[in-house]
């Protein structure tokens, strides 16, 4: 394995997000401890916005 664009994959993979417990999504950073999707852990609320096509799923049911 040498130091070019292959080997590359292997770098960085400490994870920065992890699934998010309100919204089910990947997006609830562990650094920020709050979540890039739905702004859980950020407000109460649920961060969503008209402009984003990719809808926030509210509560999951488990
Ligand atoms: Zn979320």
């Amino acid at each position: 394995m040498g130091k070019g664009t292959p080997s590359m994959g292997k770098k960085a993979r400490s994870k920065s997000h992890i699934t998010c417990r309100r919204c089910g999504r990947h997006s609830y950073s562990i650094r920020r401890r709050r979540c890039a999707a739905c702004g859980y852990g950020e407000s109460k609320r649920i961060r969503e916005y008209s402009w984003q096509n990719k809808k926030v799923n509210r509560i999951r049911i488990v």
